[in-house]
């Protein structure tokens, strides 16, 4: 068990609760407006176990909430980015243990965690969902994200890059998803599910303190 994974996915629910409105309203132009309630109901599911399982580790645990209990696309998507993130992180990459807070974050180890775990949950995505970057959906967000991480940049530059992409995808017409069906209609606004996932970044960074 790791007290720094843990902070991140209590600050993602927090952040996601935050956003709620924001990303129904965004749902509701282009898709059918269930993705701040997917996305919160998800996060607080896993606080909820976290609490109840502090011996299983936080990305495992989300990963299973998210596979097995979350509706939606991006439900079981965003497990399989958790899935992901949990094996690369308990390659002994991450070494918080023993009660204490972790210390600062940003380490090599946790970096290089963080740089597999989002490269092999992208590709876990895309294998399942088949989008592409441009298509208007959370691979948006992600792809700059794996990219900031192989170029080494730490956790703030890479919530930036993933803010970045999620605002992008504004200008773009939907590929694939729901929003696909409705052409223009949500040119303007960004795609709910990119915008969901780069708040994970941010609460990546904020608990690297
Ligand atoms: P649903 O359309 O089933 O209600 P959600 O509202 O839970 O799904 O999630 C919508 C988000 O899922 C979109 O904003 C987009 O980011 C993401 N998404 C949709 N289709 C795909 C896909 N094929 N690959 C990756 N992400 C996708
Ligand atoms: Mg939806
Ligand atoms: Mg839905």
């Amino acid at each position: 068990m790791t007290s720094d994974q843990r902070l991140v996915l209590i600050d993602y629910a927090r952040t996601a609760h935050a956003a709620h409105d924001t990303l129904t309203t965004l749902d509701q132009l282009a898709g059918d407006g269930d993705f701040g309630d997917n996305l919160c109901e998800g996060l607080d599911r896993v606080v909820a176990e976290l609490e109840a399982r502090p011996g299983e580790p936080p990305f495992a645990v989300a990963a299973r909430v998210f596979l097995d209990e979350v509706g939606g696309t991006s439900g079981p998507l965003l497990g399989l980015l958790f899935q992901e993130l949990a094996r690369a992180l308990a390659n002994g990459d991450d070494h918080a243990e023993g009660g204490g807070e972790a210390e600062g974050g940003g380490d090599a180890d946790d970096d290089a965690a963080w740089r597999s775990g989002i490269r092999e949950g992208l590709a876990a995505i895309q294998r399942v969902g088949e989008a592409e970057p441009g298509d208007r959906t959370m691979v948006d967000a992600l792809s700059p994200a794996r990219e900031a991480l192989e170029a080494g940049a730490d956790a703030r530059e890479v919530a930036l890059a993933a803010l970045a992409g999620a605002q992008a995808t504004a200008a773009l017409r939907a590929r694939r998803g729901r929003a696909s069906y409705v052409g223009e209609r949500a040119v303007g606004a960004p795609d709910p599910g990119a915008l969901g996932v780069a708040l994970l970044f941010w609460s990546r960074a904020q608990a690297a303190g």
